[in-house]
């Protein structure tokens, strides 16, 4: 009886085994048609000057309007995205969907000081950053000052190639951020090393203020401002953390306590301001 049960159990484990590969091969089919249907959207979410109160820019976040089960966050497919090399293509789209809605936003007149784009490990190893960003801009210079290209540390394996790459960005005029920033494990020895304009503190950090997280973001704090690095604060949801990082000096913020991530109609009526007729 016992062997049946093992041989039971053994082909329970087999099916599952089978179901999530046959799950895992129909999410990437799913994903590449998503791609053609187009299917992927962003939302936006502001960023502040904690000093001034500022609104003083947006992160442009991918989401997948799924035919089925409708708006789902990138937690649910950016990792089959990078796995399958597919974030190269998906990669292409956000960096030239953003620009053409920054440039909407600035032919109607509004006014948006930043915006911040998330690029993937693999993406900034393998894709053409210059290349893309340069064409996708087509001789036009407005924009592309604004824009703030998000990356993780974990993209920094190769520092010399990495700071090359960095380097011929910032000759276009963008603007780098190490996202996620405290959670990865060369941060302090390379930082100085790396051409950036900003780190932006990693929600954890900000979530769980105990001592030690508190210790950790004061001593970004200081880091930042000797390498004359801007700070932002991500994932910020109540006033005591809010307050906690404006008595530190911190200098931008973004959070559910100001605003979720919003589609672009959303956040066009809620956050961009007319300048001009
Ligand atoms: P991230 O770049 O660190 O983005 C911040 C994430 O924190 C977003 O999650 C945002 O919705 C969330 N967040 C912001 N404020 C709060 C808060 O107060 N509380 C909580 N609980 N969460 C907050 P989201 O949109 O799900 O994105 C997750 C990650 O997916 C991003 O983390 C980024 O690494 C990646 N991602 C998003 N869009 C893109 C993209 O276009 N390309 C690539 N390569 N990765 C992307
Ligand atoms: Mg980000
Ligand atoms: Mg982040
Ligand atoms: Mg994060």
């Amino acid at each position: 009886a016992s062997k049946e049960k093992g041989k039971s159990k053994l082909v329970f484990y087999q099916s599952k085994l089978l179901a999530e590969v046959e799950e895992r091969f129909q999410l990437e089919q799913d994903l590449k048609e998503a791609l053609e249907k187009k299917q992927f959207v962003l939302y936006y979410q502001p960023q502040f000057n904690l000093q001034t109160k500022a609104f003083s820019g947006a992160e442009a976040l991918i989401r997948w309007n799924h035919p089925q089960k409708g708006i789902l966050p990138p937690g649910v497919f950016i990792d089959v995205l990078e796995e399958t090399g597919l974030i190269i293509d998906v990669g292409e789209w956000v960096i030239c969907e953003v620009i053409k809605t920054v440039r909407a936003w600035e032919s109607k007149g509004y006014y948006l000081p930043r915006i911040s784009i998330n690029v993937s490990s693999r993406q900034f190893e393998k894709q053409n950053l210059y290349k893309l960003i340069k064409q996708a801009n087509q001789g036009e210079h407005t924009c592309i000052r604004k824009i703030d290209l998000e990356i993780t540390e974990s993209a920094m394996i190769n520092l010399e190639k990495s700071v090359e790459t960095l380097t011929s960005l910032k000759k276009l005029g963008v603007n780098i951020s190490l996202d996620d920033f405290g959670t990865g494990y060369s941060s302090l020895s390379v930082l100085h090393q790396l051409p950036i304009d900003c780190v932006k503190i990693d929600r954890s950090f900000i979530q769980d203020l105990n001592q030690d997280s508190q210790n950790v973001i004061q001593m970004i704090l200081n880091l930042a401002k000797k390498l004359d690095v801007k700070v932002v604060a991500e994932g910020i949801e109540t006033k005591e953390q809010l307050d906690f990082l404006l008595k530190e000096g911190c200098d931008y913020a973004q959070g559910f306590y100001f605003s979720k991530p919003l589609s672009k109609q959303e956040f066009e009526e809620k956050w961009l301001i007319k300048t001009s007729g």
